[in-house]
């Protein structure tokens, strides 16, 4: 791929961990979860305590929502942040949430630990370059009509101001088919680990859009080595003020985390047995020898 000099794999294989609040992304598996948007401060501070508990290691939860509508709820701005800073103080969790504007940026930094560049901002080229310099790690959401080369370009931008904290997230992309609010793009997962150096993580949520596709496309995300998963929880999502028909209950998230301890017992098996071949899954330690070998065997194949 041409122009990307930072984001590249690097000539050794070797991963990039980007590590947040003691939250390493890019080795083991790391779901994020929470709120699609912080609503109030019971809802927040409970779904929090509830994700925590099933085994989340960081919060999501949105005060400015970019919508399709200018009519829809837009997201409580700084009171929002706010709520998510009481969530964290009494979780322990990091936080992350989404900048939409560049004057934002500072003063949301002061809140979050993971700044989420959202889906329709993934070429806000001024957005990127603030929160390169901004030096907070960010979430890079894929676009939805983004190709990966154009995807990787805009971490490469933030990579070039100086800020090499990016983790990247796939989220669906729109294609001809409508059954699905997106089309869950798991190819992505290792095409972005032979590609780059960054972690990958998956939306589950936002890719599809249909409560029972959630816990079926995270277990596939996990097989095809994601670093981890962001998923919309809330502890009454009837009466949630966006994505109502997409947020597990509490119930279907510890089943989701309990199907994936499963999940990722039987994958570390597998890497243990399948440990000097080539073809890796591209998940787990960022040293690990297969996934070497398939990059070089892919390297070699483009050459
Ligand atoms: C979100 O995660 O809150 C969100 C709006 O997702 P996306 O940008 O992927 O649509
Ligand atoms: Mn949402």
């Amino acid at each position: 791929m041409k122009n990307l000099k930072l984001v590249a794999a690097r000539p050794d294989f070797s991963r990039s961990i980007v590590t947040v609040q003691g939250v390493e992304f890019g080795r083991g598996f790391v779901v994020i979860a929470g709120p699609c948007s912080v609503e109030t401060e019971k809802q927040t501070i409970e779904t929090a305590i509830a994700v925590k508990k099933a085994g989340a290691l960081m919060l999501r939860g949105g005060a400015f929502k970019p919508r399709t509508s200018p009519y829809a709820f837009q997201g409580l701005g700084l009171k929002g942040l706010k709520i998510l800073d009481k969530a964290k103080k009494e979780t322990g969790l990091p936080i992350v949430t989404e900048v939409v504007d560049t004057r934002d940026v500072s003063w949301v930094g002061e809140y979050a630990d993971i700044l989420q560049i959202g889906a329709r901002n993934m070429q806000n080229f001024s957005l990127l370059r603030e929160v390169g310099k901004s030096g907070k790690p960010i979430l890079l959401k894929r676009g939805m009509y983004s190709t990966l080369e154009e995807w990787l370009n805009c971490a490469e931008y933030i990579l070039a101001e100086g800020n090499p904290n990016v983790i990247l997230c796939e989220r669906g992309i729109r294609t001809f088919e409508t059954y699905t609010r997106n089309t869950l793009d798991l190819s992505m997962v290792p095409a972005v680990h032979k590609e780059t150096h960054l972690p990958i993580i998956v939306d589950p949520s936002h890719g599809t859009g249909i409560l029972s596709m959630i816990e079926p496309m995270s277990l596939a995300a996990l097989m095809a080595g994601a670093n981890g998963l962001e998923i919309e929880v809330h502890i009454d999502p009837e009466s949630a003020l966006s994505d109502k028909d997409q947020q597990l209950t509490v119930p279907q998230f510890e089943r989701l985390m309990r199907k994936l301890d499963r999940a990722k017992a039987f994958l570390d098996s597998l890497d243990a047995e399948f440990a000097d071949k080539a073809g890796g899954n591209g998940g787990g330690d960022a040293d690990k020898t297969d996934n070497g070998i398939e990059a070089k065997i892919f390297a070699d194949a483009v050459d």
